[in-house]
């Protein structure tokens, strides 16, 4: 076994620690990670705080991974020592059903194993995630990464990236449309990203005055502060496609009165509470509400090429696994520009 270092929590209520615990040894198509970046998605918070009554304790979150390959198994052909790779949200999946065939291993229908707070294909064994010094992920579940020089810019695409280009592309979101993406996040402002590099003319909608001229930094045509019902009202039927990455509760009818004939809105934030969604806001224009999870690892790798090709990383705000809780609370409190990537080197340092 592979003594690994990192941090965890204990419960819903305690702060987070430093953790050692044990990774398998590598199997014939396993490669083992050496973590030098992992993003701090708000998923890990609202796990870490039991939001969706589903968590799992001693917990190491992380699931935007970046690292370097440290060794790989007897078979494992994808990658060679030294090579960059990441790991997303999930470590493996039955390969074999219906969705795994078709690519959205995330929703496997027998079981994905998920980075953390999840367990492995036996269903016992706990898996922990990219807190940590290393881990070891079967080849197939690790994407490639191109070698380039801000790589802790390129960890948040491993969630935030995947999560919001796949609803644009499974919705062909392209030039010649009008595009709002709801809250200037991690995920949105990698929404906006996307959404100006297809083309689109692109609206953020707010509730934060001050991320204005960021938004007009990272490419978006429009800037609504969604708190001002005037401004919700002048813009209504306008939309073809609405991405909401909003974590916390707040009403979604507003939003979908902006959708033009057919819009799409795709829900991709997870709020703790649920939503209360009036039948006309829907049957006006022939509108859609869906939602979107994450992405299969050959979309993932796709959407990865296509930020290399397009110059397309995060904006980040990096820190040291010591300041997690800080970066927690600024997270919350919406005061985020646009991701915390912990610089795992700090979890060394402290060893020292
Ligand atoms: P984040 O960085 O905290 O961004 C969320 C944004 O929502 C905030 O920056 C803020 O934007 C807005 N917001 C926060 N509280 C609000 C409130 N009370 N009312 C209105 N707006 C509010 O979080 P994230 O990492 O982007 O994640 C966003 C959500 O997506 C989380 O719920 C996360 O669990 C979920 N998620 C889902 C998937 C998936 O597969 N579907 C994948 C990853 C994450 P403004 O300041 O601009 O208003
Ligand atoms: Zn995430
Ligand atoms: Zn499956």
């Amino acid at each position: 076994m592979l003594k690994t270092s990192g941090y965890a929590v204990k419960s819903a209520e305690s702060k987070f620690e430093p953790f050692e615990f044990e990774r398998r040894e590598l199997g014939a198509k396993d490669v083992l990670i050496e973590i030098m970046y992992c993003g701090v998605c708000h998923s890990d918070i609202h796990q870490v705080h039991n939001d969706w009554r589903n968590s799992i304790y001693p917990m190491v979150p992380g699931h935007e991974i970046i690292g370097r390959i440290k060794r790989t198994g007897a078979e494992a052909a994808k990658f060679k020592t030294g090579d960059y790779a990441g790991v997303g949200c999930f470590v493996d999946s039955c390969r074999s059903c219906e969705n795994c065939r078709q690519g959205v291993e995330q929703f496997c229908q027998v079981h994905c194993a998920q980075t953390y707070n999840s367990t492995e294909m036996d269903e016992k064994t706990p898996t922990f995630g990219g807190y940590s010094s290393q881990i070891v992920v079967d080849e197939d579940y690790a994407l490639r990464i191109r070698e380039q020089e801000n790589l802790a810019a390129v960890a948040p695409l491993l969630c935030a990236g995947i999560t919001t280009y796949s609803p644009l592309k499974r919705f062909n979101v392209r030039a010649g449309q009008k595009v709002g993406i709801v809250g200037l996040g991690g995920l949105g402002h990698m929404g906006v990203k996307f959404a100006v590099s297809m083309g689109a003319e692109v609206t953020v909608f707010s509730t934060s005055p001050s991320k204005e001229q960021d938004a007009k930094d990272l490419g978006a045509h429009n800037f609504v502060v969604s708190k001002e019902a005037e401004n919700m009202k002048r813009l209504a039927g306008q939309f073809d496609f609405i991405l909401d990455t909003v974590s916390a509760a707040h009403d979604l009818n507003g939003y979908l009165n902006l959708l033009a004939l057919n819009g799409v809105m795709v829900i991709v934030g997870i709020p703790e509470k649920p939503a209360e969604v009036v039948a006309f806001s829907l049957i006006g224009n022939n509108r859609s509400l869906v939602g979107s999870g994450i992405g299969g690892i050959r979309e993932t790798q796709e959407m990865l090429d296509y930020c290399a090709e397009n110059n397309i990383v995060s904006d980040i705000e990096m820190i040291p696994i010591q300041k997690i809780e800080e970066a927690y609370e600024r997270t919350i409190k919406s005061d985020v520009r646009y991701r915390f990537v912990i610089d795992m080197q700090s979890l060394l340092a402290a060893e020292k």
